[in-house]
């Protein structure tokens, strides 16, 4: 019935079981530069642990910490023992990676092969990976897990709908992973070339990445012709494979033999109470080579009350509602407002003011950014403002990984908000 047993342990041999290998991951920290400044500091050892509610004796670990002690502070093992990295899609500056053994390779793709068997995907499907390979976990993290499931896996990556289009036909490919963007973009591509989804062979679509909503799931079903499952997960928890969607698509389960999982009010860093929205925060229980204790994941859920029909006794996770802070997902890619401004104020030419607007264009998320040119550069001259607009795009697509638009206008021309500047205007339609 499960793809493992442990997906139906009953609560108290979960646990049971959670409780063991929190004590194993506190121990395996304290081998780290990082956890073991932070908790011999406090003074807590792997004895201080004895129900998976003693978590809360341990501080947070935030976005900064993994930032500040980059790239090698939170490894716990020889520098031999690591076999892959992977970073945190669209951060630079100072980036964040994390570092996998060969064990927390093997067990992650184990979480994921789990999520696609949940899904109904068996050993001799084929399977279409449509999301970017390299550092984004979405590449190589479903793949790996695919084929522990045993199905055949086509490593497409993304984009290229042409021979996107080819694959799914020539290999009667049952299965893919893509992000709900693209998928939206590419049942216009399909309606454009004259093609019937249902006469494609696919049934299942791994839906995620980025935000999206139950209508935009509802859409993707009926103009893909399969049914589509919420997949979620961060490069900070492995990446693909932390919750997921079951063949109920009634919430993510999530893999609490795997991770220590708590929602939180994000200003007071308190439980909220069951079922209540707040911000999720995981710590890792199978990792031996970078594992992270009580991870603030900004991201805004809650858990789903109740048993699931499946009887997998994990528990759910309700769709992404939002960020705790000010990140953007844009084409899969992870956004912070802050690195356009940086980006912008390293040019010369750039005024003070920029202001970036999001918008649709078909079903595809963009990003504008207006920015304002220093007066001696705003000249008549179209080929040296083209050049200019040019240099700006290549600066920004080089800092967040995704092309903006770029638009020059004169300097003082964007309208000055009274206290706090306004820098995102969301033009896309709320459903
Ligand atoms: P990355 O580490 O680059 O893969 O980005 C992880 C982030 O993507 C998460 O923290 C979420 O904000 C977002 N994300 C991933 N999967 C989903 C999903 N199914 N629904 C909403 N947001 C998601
Ligand atoms: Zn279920």
């Amino acid at each position: 019935m499960y793809y493992e047993a442990a997906e139906g342990l009953a609560r108290e041999s979960l646990e049971r079981l959670q409780t063991e290998r929190l004590k194993r991951t506190i121990a395996t920290c304290l081998r780290s530069q990082f956890y073991s400044s932070r908790l011999g500091a406090l003074g807590l050892s792997p004895d201080d642990f004895n129900s998976p509610d003693d978590i809360r004796k341990l501080p947070f670990t935030t976005k900064d910490d993994l930032r500040g002690n980059y790239p090698y502070g939170l490894l716990c093992q020889p520098m031999d023992q690591y076999v892959r990295l992977h970073a945190s899609s669209g951060t630079t500056g100072t980036p964040t990676a994390i570092f996998y053994t060969q064990n927390d390779i093997d067990s992650w793709a184990g979480l994921v092969a789990r999520c696609m068997y949940a899904v109904g995907l068996r050993k001799g499907d084929v399977f279409q990976n449509m999301s970017g390979y390299g550092l984004f976990t979405g590449g190589l993290g479903i793949h790996y897990g695919a084929e522990r499931l045993g199905l055949l896996t086509v490593p497409a990556g993304a984009g290229n709908s042409k021979r996107q289009l080819k694959l799914l036909r020539d290999f009667h490919v049952d299965g893919v992973h893509i992000i709900p963007s693209y998928a939206l973009h590419f049942a216009s591509f399909l309606k454009q070339e004259g093609i019937d989804p249902t006469s494609l062979n696919w049934r299942f679509a791994l839906i995620g990445a980025e935000p999206h909503t139950e209508e935009a799931r509802q859409r993707i079903q009926e103009l893909l012709g399969l049914k589509a499952y919420n997949s979620y997960g961060l490069t900070e928890m492995n990446g693909p494979g932390v919750a997921f969607e079951c063949e109920k698509q009634a919430g993510m389960h999530v893999w609490e033999d795997a991770y220590i999982v708590e929602i939180i009010n994000p200003d007071t860093g308190e439980h909220v109470a069951e079922g209540e929205v707040g911000e999720l925060v995981m710590t890792t229980l199978c990792r031996t080579g970078m594992p992270i204790l009580r991870y603030r994941t900004r991201d805004l859920t809650r858990f789903i009350p109740g048993a699931c029909e499946c009887s997998r006794t994990h528990r759910r996770l309700d769709r992404i509602t939002g960020r705790a802070d000010d990140m953007l997902i844009i084409k899969g890619c992870n956004i912070y407002p802050m690195q356009v401004e940086q980006a912008l104020m390293s040019m010369p030419e750039v005024a003070q003011n920029y202001v970036i607007e999001l918008f649709k264009e078909g079903e595809m998320d963009q990003l504008r950014v207006k920015v304002e040119i220093k007066e001696d550069y705003f000249v008549e001259d179209m080929r040296a403002l083209t050049s200019l607009q040019k240099k700006i795009t290549a600066r920004l697509r080089d800092e967040i990984l995704v092309t903006p638009r770029v638009e020059l206008v004169q300097h003082d021309s964007i309208p000055k908000s009274e206290g706090k500047a306004v820098r995102v205007v969301d033009l896309r339609e709320k459903p």
